[in-house]
């Protein structure tokens, strides 16, 4: 059954509208309209996520278990309809969506056994010392509590697991966290019909319905006021640099200022070391074509440059990338505005100093296809925007003297959502002396692979460093995502029965 809008937002279990509507630009079949978030629905549906806390942020974690799973089981029950409105309204392909739900659900069913586990309350327990000299020792127990409702972006490159019921509001509603999620406006749709699976879970399980509120965007005050809003208390975000530092400034500008988890931009470095570029350089090539262009580029950690010591080695690697990208069909990016944007990135490289044209083409209107780029590490050095996150499927070469400049080039690094190394045995002592660096700018350091696909599990980090993230102890992906939404709290000589766990 085809799945047809009505384009509400949901306010604390009502669908509701306003006066104005925008109108979706799907990459293909029907547009449709939707009713504009205003800052009068932020305030309804905050106040209402704060009325839901006082129960739900007191609800057993078996309770919220249940949820998490009611909510899984809810977007199953809509898969067809899921995936066919989000390849209309994102242009990627179906088994991109597929997969991206069976992350979606996947993430959801993981946190509420981490939170059934128990661990992430990180318990801890001073015992009292009353015959401690020259003080007595009080009883000390301290566990993570929820911090109240927090406010959610939905990232426009996923539209379902950094979305809706994506990995930032998994994480806060096992928590006990009510959730006001502000809508992308590149899949007002998909937005919808998961909120309507979350409505669907809601009544399942007799929540209170301030707990999930979606507002749909269309205008730019939606964002501005749910971040001001009083009632909330941290927000979690994927997208660009500019909007991120914008909101993540009004939240450090509030009276009572509030952490802003943003997930931001990043070029995510790969380093290949001499002997691997020697016994695989081929592949290593091969291998980054693939992964530069998988979804069109459109992944935060798409490994957007490649240092590598300028060798005939250097030579057969760029040789293979270069025959990966040229077979690499036009595909469809998620909106007008992303295209736009990475034909404008494209413009900068291609026009800066010292850099040299590799594979070109053309792209126009939402298609995007391959670039390739090379420069020296001295241009790189010297040049800052060459080290800027290019959203697209587009590469860069820097080709370095030697040791020295690479590892220059590794201290110079801005920070990373990952850094990666291709290595064989004989690299170990250059890798040894990277290694340093690169923990110090990456939330992750990879080993011989690409840095696309991230796990969700335990010990994911998805986050590092400004700009890569607006919080560097933070991670956005996997369970330990959700300590972003708990804060310690301290009992003292507290009585059993009114210590919470
Ligand atoms: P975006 O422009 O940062 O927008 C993300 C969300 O923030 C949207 O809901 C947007 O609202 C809101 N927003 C942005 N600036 C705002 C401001 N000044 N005040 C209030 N709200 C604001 O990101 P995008 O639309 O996803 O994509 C644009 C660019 O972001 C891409 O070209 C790419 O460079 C980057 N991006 C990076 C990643 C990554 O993982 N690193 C992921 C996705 C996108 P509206 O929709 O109402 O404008």
């Amino acid at each position: 059954m085809n799945f047809t809008p009505h384009g509400k937002h949901l306010i604390a279990g009502a669908w509701v509208t306003g006066a104005q509507t925008f109108a979706s630009e799907p990459s293909h079949g029907p547009s449709h309209d939707y009713s504009v978030g205003t800052p009068e629905l932020v305030d309804a549906a905050c106040t209402a996520a704060e009325e839901a806390f006082w129960s739900y942020g007191y609800s057993t974690r078996q309770e919220r278990a249940e949820f998490l799973n009611a909510i899984a089981d809810e977007i199953e029950a809509r898969a067809a309809q899921i995936t066919e409105i989000g390849t209309q309204e994102t242009g990627l392909p179906t088994a991109r969506l597929e997969g991206e739900r069976g992350r979606t659900t996947g993430q959801l069913r993981l946190f509420a056994s981490h939170i059934l586990a128990g661990d992430y309350l990180d318990r801890r327990h001073d015992q009292a010392l009353p015959d401690r000299a020259p003080l007595p020792r009080p009883d000390l127990k301290m566990v993570q509590r929820p911090i109240g409702p927090v406010a959610v972006f939905g990232a426009s490159n996923f539209p379902l697991a950094f979305s809706t019921a994506g990995g930032d509001t998994a994480s806060a509603l096992a928590a006990g966290c009510p959730v006001v999620v502000k809508g992308h406006s590149a899949h007002p749709g998909t937005a919808e019909i998961i909120a309507e699976a979350i409505h669907a879970a809601i009544a399942r399980c007799g929540v209170n319905p301030g707990v999930f509120s979606l507002i749909q965007g269309g205008k730019r005050d939606v964002g501005t006021a749910l971040v001001q809003h009083p009632l909330i208390n941290a927000v979690g975000f994927t997208g660009s640099l500019g909007g991120g530092r914008a909101l993540f400034d009004l939240c450090a500008q509030r009276p009572i200022p509030i952490p802003f988890f943003g997930e931001l931009g990043s070029v995510n470095p790969m380093f290949l070391l001499p002997a691997a570029a020697a016994n695989r350089g081929r592949e290593i090539g091969a291998g980054w074509a693939a992964s530069l262009t998988m979804g069109a580029g459109q992944f935060c950690t798409n490994p957007g440059i490649t240092i590598v010591i300028d060798s005939p080695d250097a030579d057969v690697f760029v040789e293979a990338a270069t025959e990966g990208l040229q077979v690499t069909a036009a595909q469809t990016m998620l909106t007008d505005g992303i295209a736009d944007a990475f034909r404008q990135g494209r413009d900068r490289i291609s026009s800066a100093k010292g850099v040299t044209e590799l594979v070109t083409s053309t792209c126009d209107m939402r298609n995007a296809t391959p670039y390739l780029y090379a420069t020296t590490g001295e241009e790189w050095l010297a040049n800052e925007e060459l080290g800027e996150e290019v959203f697209g499927p587009l590469g860069l070469v820097v080709r370095v003297k030697d040791h020295a400049e690479m590892i220059q080039i590794a201290k110079s690094l801005q920070g990373q959502l990952t850094c990666t190394l291709h290595m064989d045995g004989a690299d170990t002592a250059l890798a040894k002396d990277l290694m340093p660096m690169l923990e110090r700018k990456a939330g992750r350091v990879l080993a011989n692979g690409f840095p696309t696909g991230v796990e969700v599990c335990d010990s994911m980090v998805h986050g590092g460093p400004y700009p890569a993230s607006t919080n560097f102890g933070a991670t956005s992906v996997g369970t330990l995502s959700i300590r972003r939404f708990v804060r310690p709290v301290c009992f003292q000589n507290m009585p059993d029965d009114l210590t919470p766990e």
